[in-house]
């Protein structure tokens, strides 16, 4: 079944949205004028070459990095720079990276209970309650109560998706999540995520994985050297990239 049951939202219901954004890391140009706009509901995968500042984009959604030029908006209002603000943001914002980065001397259950309680003010028992049924949502109820190190890869990812949604985030930025992942394990981690856009989630995906793009974005955002070169429907975009960049890295990738 095609995972985009209909086309992305439209209008006013923009949740992130950058404008004209720039950033340095020294003398490189990491980020040139980007804008992107992403809708409530709607599924980007960002793709394109190493260094093209993929990574970087997703960070700047969340404030993991500063900007030097232009503006990014979430929800409708300003990134916050400091204080309970910044922490609020980063608990809208939910992010899964390549490196799963549990808190190792952590149960299972603890890791997805914890920043419930701290950042989103619940108590124990609502927050277990809802990590037990997140971890069942993500297959991994059985893995409760034991420690990161004895998880495969693929169940530590689905944990750490686990926790990002333990904290009701309104989107979810995705940074190459399956690029550590043995093979046999890549799907398990793609079918949660494939539940989460059909259930609605907002998400920002960065990753290699094709097949994942043209079965679950709204849009797919080719970058290359810091800037969007390309934005389209998965159809158009693979039926038809525009761009020799494109056209290139596709070649190299399919
Ligand atoms: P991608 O995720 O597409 O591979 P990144 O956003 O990680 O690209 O990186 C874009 C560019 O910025 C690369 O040239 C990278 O080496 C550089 N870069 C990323 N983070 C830093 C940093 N903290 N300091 C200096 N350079 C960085
Ligand atoms: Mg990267």
């Amino acid at each position: 079944m095609p995972v985009p049951e209909g086309p992305a939202p439209e209008g006013g219901d923009a949740l992130v949205v950058l404008s004209r954004v720039d950033k340095h890391f020294g003398s490189l140009h990491v980020l040139r004028a980007v804008d992107l706009t992403v809708h409530r509901g709607e599924v980007v995968v960002v793709i394109g070459p190493s260094g093209s500042g993929k990574s970087t984009l997703c960070r700047a959604i969340n404030r993991l990095e500063t900007i030097d030029g232009g503006e990014i908006r979430f929800d409708g209002r300003p990134l916050p720079a400091e204080g309970r603000e910044l922490a609020r943001l980063r608990a809208d914002v939910g992010m899964v990276f390549q490196s799963f980065d549990l808190f190792a001397h952590k149960t299972v259950l603890d890791n997805v209970t914890l920043g419930q309680i701290k950042v989103r003010g619940k108590d124990r028992k609502s927050a277990g309650a809802r990590a037990r049924e997140l971890l069942g949502r993500v297959g991994v109820a059985a893995q409760a109560d034991k420690y990161p190190a004895q998880l495969s890869g693929g169940q530590q990812q689905r944990v750490a998706i686990a926790r990002a949604l333990a904290m009701d985030p309104k989107v979810m930025l995705f940074d190459e999540p399956t690029s550590a992942l043995d093979p046999e394990m890549i799907n398990e981690v793609l079918e949660v995520m494939r539940h989460l856009a059909r259930d609605g989630m907002t998400m920002v995906v960065v990753t290699h994985e094709m097949g994942f793009a043209r079965s679950a974005a709204h849009q797919v955002v080719f970058m290359a050297d810091g800037r969007i070169v390309e934005q389209a429907a998965p159809e158009d975009f693979f039926g038809n990239p525009r761009s020799d960049r494109a056209r290139d890295f596709l070649s190299k990738i399919l």
